[in-house]
């Protein structure tokens, strides 16, 4: 087989870190994240696609193409480890007391310009660039260490009052997003999933609305603010996500710890009737795209085990 002849469209090297866009178009990772921040410098919303397709592009990027990655490695070996030494030696340092470039963060306060607010907190977005002398780096001018002096950190906000929604902020005013296997979000509402007890105490009561502060310091955990607990106050709280759900409705508009009867006979495999109509039972959260756990006060068969069901077979109690 012949080698791949696979060049960047921007650099004109061979692709590094391919990542192909939903046009089809491949770039090197390193050259799409410069080409985002030389377009947002020159006042672009929103950058488009640099193959001239006309597509926006989004500034979270597309992951890199393994595919294509193993497949230029085994062609062009050579090129490819030059490439990552001379990026190696170029790394952008840590800022903002130890986040980085393309990091994803979130407002930790309102944030103001000129007394006036532009984006709340909560807000997510994604640090664009170190700070002021990195980012000169980032127009393509070269810069040596010394010119490295710690500064504000750019950072592109999901959303904004006013403004393209990149500004410049400074430490505190941003945390870094939790990681995304976390399945939540700063700022996002939720609710408790399941009694929270402290001990023997039960603190919050499954179903009770919070807000997402913050990672914990505590490993895997996440500080939520929960608006009433079993005492009447607020309370912040490490939890872990297991022990959250998202305070949107659920299917069919019900909400976790909602009340409700059976419609209809609840049958298990086998058309076995599991719960009867009309029985009590309290909605979990959902199963599924279509269905729905319910916790039931009585099952037929005696088990105490939640059912999932269609939501239809469900109303309010
Ligand atoms: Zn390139
Ligand atoms: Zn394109
Ligand atoms: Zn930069």
């Amino acid at each position: 087989m012949a080698p791949v002849e696979a060049e960047c469209g921007l650099c004109t090297e061979t692709l590094w870190q391919p990542v192909t866009l939903p046009c089809g178009e491949t770039f090197c990772q390193q050259c799409l994240r410069q080409w985002t921040i030389t377009k947002l410098d020159e006042g672009m919303e929103r950058p488009r696609c640099p193959c001239g397709c006309g597509r926006k592009l989004d500034y979270r990027l597309p992951s890199v193409n393994l595919l294509l990655r193993t497949l230029m490695e085994h062609s062009h070996a050579e090129q490819l480890a030059e490439r990552e030494k001379e990026e190696r030696e170029q790394e952008e340092p840590e800022i903002l007391g130890g986040l980085s470039a393309w990091q994803e963060v979130a407002a930790s306060q309102d944030l103001f310009v000129n007394g006036r607010m532009v984006v709340a907190w909560g807000t997510s977005g994604v640090v664009l660039c170190n700070h002021e002398t990195t980012h000169v780096k980032c127009s393509g001018v070269g810069h040596g260490a010394a010119e490295l002096a710690p500064g504000p950190g750019k950072v592109k906000f999901d959303a904004c009052l006013s403004g393209s929604g990149t500004f410049n902020v400074s430490v505190g005013e941003i945390v870094p997003q939790l990681p995304s296997s976390f399945g939540f979000k700063i700022g996002q509402g939720v609710v408790a999933g399941l009694n929270l007890m402290i001990g023997d105490e039960l603190v919050v009561a499954f179903g009770s609305p919070g807000t997402i502060l913050a990672k914990s310091t505590l490993e895997g955990r996440i500080v939520v603010n929960f608006h009433c607990t079993v005492e009447g106050a607020e309370r912040k709280l490490d939890v872990q996500a297991f022990e959250l759900q998202p305070s949107h409705e659920l299917l069919g508009g019900f909400r976790a710890a909602q009340r409700v009867q059976a419609t209809q006979d609840i049958l298990g495999p086998g058309e076995v009737v599991l719960v009867q109509a009309g029985t009590l039972g309290t909605v979990h959260s959902e199963y599924s795209d279509t269905r729905l756990v319910v916790s039931f006060e009585s099952r037929l068969d005696g088990s105490p085990d939640a059912v999932n069901l269609c939501p239809q077979s469900i109303e309010p109690a």
